[in-house]
């Protein structure tokens, strides 16, 4: 049985980056034969300082946002991770079978760390374990994200494995990455080195799914790029972090490859190529933003889809869960 399972944190509105790296790939996915678990990961949300009257507002935002972009609750399950008390209770399990070396070498921890990792909460420092209790939980066997979180799968699958030689079982399968599309990792636009995060803290960075047309083309417009017109070739594109993230987005939105996108605009200068980027993006993104406002108009059908996906995910997560725990010999009457 083939059954996905993936996530964002309601940290923040979502992004073009969460859009091409994973959301539009789960929307493709959704008739495929699997079944589907789209998490709003609010117990990942809280392992950074966040804002306490923004969290369940945020939740319904992101459910919000997967419904908008093409998500189709009556086939998928959509749910709060809070509500499902096997996250947090099959993390403790597994965190007994994760190695601290593991863990330090993550570099999503070393960003978010910082400099002081001495000071860093034991929850962001367990943020994988709980990512690979999130998977195994519902036994997942793929898991559509972006490019940033392959190290995490790869501790998930680690896990895994770790907990069916240890027991001597064939319990949890190896969860597959799903890494798809031309945008696996979008940039900042400020920053060509560093990832489009929701964290960031310049909005001018990333361009948020409920951006208006105006702010869509002020952001492009002061996006970092070079002196040089873009190249004619993707071999051009090398050692221009910048240019190429701009390139890859609009081949991403168009549904085209980077080639193609250079076969157009090869030789043109960036002052021609960024308003059709962000036509493009506003083309894109403002019905997605207006089915969002509708949905957010209703916050109770949200709810009730959120319940709705918590009782399902539950009857999923909660036997695996007790199974998992027979197997590591506890007690029970
Ligand atoms: P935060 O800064 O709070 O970590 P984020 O922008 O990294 O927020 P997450 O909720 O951590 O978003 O990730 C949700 C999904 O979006 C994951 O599958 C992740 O791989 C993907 N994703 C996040 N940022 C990008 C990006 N810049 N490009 C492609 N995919 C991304
Ligand atoms: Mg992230």
């Amino acid at each position: 049985n083939k059954r996905i399972f993936s996530g964002m944190q309601p940290t923040n509105r979502l992004h073009l980056g969460n859009y091409l790296g994973a959301l539009r790939n789960w929307v493709k996915l959704q008739d495929d034969g699997y079944e589907n678990i789209f998490c709003v990961v609010d117990l990942h949300a809280i392992t950074m300082p966040y804002e306490v009257d923004r969290l369940a507002p945020a939740t319904r935002e992101i459910a919000a946002a997967y419904i908008a972009a093409g998500i189709d609750p009556d086939k998928c399950i959509i749910y709060p991770q809070s509500a499902v008390a096997a996250h947090s209770q099959l993390m403790w399990l597994l965190s007994t079978m994760t190695q601290m070396g593991k863990l330090e070498r993550m570099t999503q921890f070393k960003d978010k760390a910082g400099k002081n990792a001495e000071r860093a909460g034991l929850g962001l420092f367990a943020y994988p374990v709980l990512m690979a209790a999130d998977i195994l939980a519902y036994k997942a066997t793929h898991v559509p994200v972006g490019e940033d979180q392959k190290q995490h799968l790869e501790l998930a699958r680690d896990v895994a494995a770790t907990f069916n030689t240890r027991y001597g079982v064939e319990f949890f399968p190896q969860p597959e990455p799903m890494i798809l599309g031309e945008a696996t990792r979008v940039m900042s636009l400020r920053d060509g080195t560093k990832k489009m995060s929701k964290s960031d803290e310049s909005d001018y960075s990333r361009i948020n799914l409920t951006d208006d047309a105006d702010a869509i083309a002020t952001k492009v417009k002061k996006a970092k790029t070079d002196p040089e017109p873009l190249p004619e070739t993707v071999d051009g594109l090398k050692g221009r972090a910048e240019a190429d993230n701009l390139v890859t987005i609009y081949a991403a939105l168009a549904d085209t490859t980077k080639a193609a996108v250079l076969a157009e605009f090869g030789g043109k200068q960036f002052s021609a190529f960024k308003p059709a980027l962000s036509d493009l993006a506003v083309a894109k993104l403002t019905p997605i933003t207006s089915r969002m406002n509708d949905l957010l108009a209703h916050p109770d059908e949200i709810d009730r889809i959120l319940k709705r996906g918590a009782d399902k995910a539950n009857t999923i997560a909660t036997p695996i869960l007790k199974e998992t725990a027979e197997i590591m010999g506890f007690w029970r009457t």
